[in-house]
């Protein structure tokens, strides 16, 4: 029988001090990993490295909570569930959260494993982008904090260094009159992501304040166009569809027909337009998926 080194840390600190000197993996809720290196039915699945298991570090690394400038913490090993059902988070990640996996998965999965595994079809990176959220990275020497956006560099590619722990994602204060998130799967919920959408309006006095928009599960990565948003900022809200062409053509550039077929692209170009010409017409604020 083939042997695991496994430790259970009783505190982050002695967590770090383990992954310094060991650079055993954390290993969460497990659902990536025990899926990676799944052996068959029966067989307890076995790993080629030490592994840390996390998860008694509920205490430190679970919590959700709001500082005193309104940014949101959330800990690493916070569940789907824990994000769904938490009136402190944002619309499009609450609704990332409550459609991913079966309840099962929403109970044992944890927000830094998806984040961890970088995977294009990961439910949470893409709305957690689109609200430029951040991750902060602890290990024995310090603590740094990356832009999400920054930190996925590609599928399955992170900046995390093998003495480091996710230990929160921090999302800054964020004042939206409208948000939009839609993800097309096999099914509502139980579903991989062939495709996920968010995006949101700030309007005030009938002027764009803010608008952002992010494609996932498209690409190695999820995407963005700042320059494409910056083109309804500032804007009368009747005035959206006049440049709805030039914002197209910038919004196209990053759908890559390399990475995303044709119909996947035209479906997140509906999806999108919908929603601003809704919002051009004088959509009611509030959540739409
Ligand atoms: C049946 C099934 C359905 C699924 N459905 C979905 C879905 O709908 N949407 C979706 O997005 N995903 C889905 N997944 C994938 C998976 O559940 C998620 O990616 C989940 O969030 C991973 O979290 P975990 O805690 O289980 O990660 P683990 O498996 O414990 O870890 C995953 C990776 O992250 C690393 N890691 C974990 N925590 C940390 C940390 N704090 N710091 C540094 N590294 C860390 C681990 O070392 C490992 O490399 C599904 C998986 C299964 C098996």
């Amino acid at each position: 029988m083939e042997e695991v080194k496994c430790y259970i840390p009783k505190s982050l600190s002695e967590a770090l001090k383990i992954r310094k000197e060991s650079k055993a993996r954390p290993l969460a809720g497990g659902s990536d990993l025990m899926v990676a290196y799944y052996k068959g039915i029966g067989i307890a699945p076995t790993f080629p490295f030490p592994v840390m298991i996390i998860t008694s570090l509920q205490d430190e690394l679970g919590k959700i909570f709001m500082d005193e400038d309104n940014v949101v913490h959330i800990g690493a090993l916070a569940t789907p569930s824990d994000i769904a059902s938490s009136p402190l988070i944002p619309f499009p990640v609450r609704e990332a959260a409550s459609r991913m996996g079966a309840p099962s998965l929403r109970n044992t999965a944890t927000i830094g494993g998806n984040i961890a595994n970088a995977s294009p079809k990961g439910d949470l990176p893409q709305p957690l982008i689109l609200l430029d959220a951040s991750v902060t990275l602890k290990s024995e020497d310090g603590e740094r904090t990356i832009l999400l956006d920054d930190f996925i560099t590609g599928s399955k590619k992170t900046l995390l260094r093998d003495d480091e722990i996710i230990s929160e994602i921090l999302i800054p204060p964020v004042k939206a009159t409208h948000y939009f998130y839609h993800k097309i799967g096999m099914r509502r919920s139980n579903a991989i992501s062939k495709l996920s959408l968010s995006a949101m309006f700030d309007i005030e006095d009938g002027v764009v304040r803010d608008f952002r928009a992010s494609s996932g599960a498209a690409g190695p990565k999820v995407r963005r166009s700042r320059e494409a948003e910056m083109l309804f900022i500032g804007l009368k809200i009747e005035d959206l569809p006049s440049r709805l062409p030039e914002f197209l053509e910038k919004w196209n550039a990053i759908l890559s027909p390399h990475a995303m077929p044709e119909y996947r692209r035209v479906s997140t170009r509906r999806m999108l337009l919908a929603f601003i010409e809704k919002v051009s017409h004088g959509l009611e604020p509030g959540n739409y998926q």
